[in-house]
């Protein structure tokens, strides 16, 4: 009877062992969104939903990559939307909206959940990837937030290559802009959220070391007046990253984010509150700023690699991905 308690004992201990060392074991995580808004099934043909699959595909392929090897949860951050902005299919870098006298004006910020240091730039033309400009704010300045001519007079110091502001407007933003203006001349109104063209990105992450960090960049919204800066660049409203509780980024009417300090809010109801993040999310998009009338969404990640989605718009192109599990990615609210 003694032979065989031990073996059997020994055999608990190893099981009991491995499953709390596995839930203790360090977790990486990553989440993204490509915008939020009138995105509901039907609207795109099958090739377009399957492009906007495959660069969030390959956005978190590349940030599962960098997380994996042990990269930082911030550098994830700025790689992430460096490709989403490189792509036009996004309103953020190349593809961003055009405003009232058609022009690209960029928004970007970025926040270190372990240091609480943050960096953003506002209202930037000549600046290719926003987000980089928005770290290197943070990294190489006594500031935080810089906006227009200022910003990019830092940005040539710091050996960032100024562009021409053409290389952001593409044919689709074009044509949406001249539609955006006939449509007012037309109706002689203005015109209401839901003709909001949307689709800034954001990305936010949790490293192997437990740092969390989110970034935002977005070309704003669609025929803004131009010098009109929204959520994206203000930490706190679109970007928020704290490791006592979670990386948070937005997306949809900036006005209603700034108001609400959403994304700051929802790591205080964490923090003060003890809310869960799903629990302080739906509070915060479903109940709070859905009731002043703001539309859109957020993606978020707390400290212990929980992932949530929340938006009160038809869809929001989002993604996700955890070590060791596959990566998912969504448009519509039911998927
Ligand atoms: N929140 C952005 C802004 O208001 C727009 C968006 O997310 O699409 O500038």
């Amino acid at each position: 009877m003694k032979k065989l308690l031990y073996p059997v004992l020994a055999a608990a201990l190893f099981i009991i062992f491995s499953c709390s060392n596995k839930e203790n074991r360090t977790q990486y995580g990553l989440v993204i969104h490509g915008g939020s808004g009138n995105i509901y099934k039907g609207k795109y043909t099958s090739e377009e939903e399957n492009a906007y699959k495959v660069k969030l595909m390959e956005a978190l392929t590349l940030g599962d990559s960098i997380l994996n090897s042990g990269g930082s949860s911030l550098e994830c951050v700025e790689k992430v939307i460096n490709l989403l902005e490189d792509s036009p299919l996004f309103n953020a870098g190349k593809g961003a909206v055009l405003t009232n006298v058609g022009t690209c004006e960029l928004d970007a910020s970025i926040m270190d959940g372990r240091t609480l240091n943050a960096g953003a730039v506002a209202g930037v033309q000549r600046i290719k990837n926003p987000i980089s400009l928005a770290k290197t704010v943070m990294t190489n300045s006594r500031h935080l937030l810089l906006t227009g001519d200022g910003a990019e007079k830092f940005a040539l110091e710091n050996e960032f290559n100024l562009i021409d502001n053409e290389y952001f407007r593409t044919k689709k933003r074009y044509d949406q802009w001249q539609n955006s203006i006939e449509k007012k001349l037309k109706q002689k109104e203005h015109r209401t959220e839901k003709d909001e063209k949307l689709g800034t990105v954001g990305c936010a992450a949790l490293d192997l070391n437990g740092n969390l960090a989110a970034g935002t960049s977005t070309g704003g919204i669609s025929s803004k007046r131009f010098g009109r800066v929204g959520d994206s660049p203000i930490i706190g409203a679109g970007t928020y990253a704290n490791n006592k509780t979670c990386a948070v980024s937005a997306t949809g009417t900036g006005e209603y984010f700034i108001r609400n300090v959403a994304a700051y809010d929802i790591s205080a109801k964490m923090e003060y509150q003890g809310k869960s993040l799903n629990e302080a999310a739906e509070e915060v998009i479903i109940s709070k700023l859905t009731e002043l009338g703001g539309s859109g969404g957020i993606i978020a990640i707390d400290n212990k690699a929980n992932i949530v989605t929340k938006f009160n718009t038809k869809g929001m192109f989002r993604g996700s991905v955890k070590n060791g599990e596959m990566p998912i990615v969504k448009l519509y609210i039911d998927e």
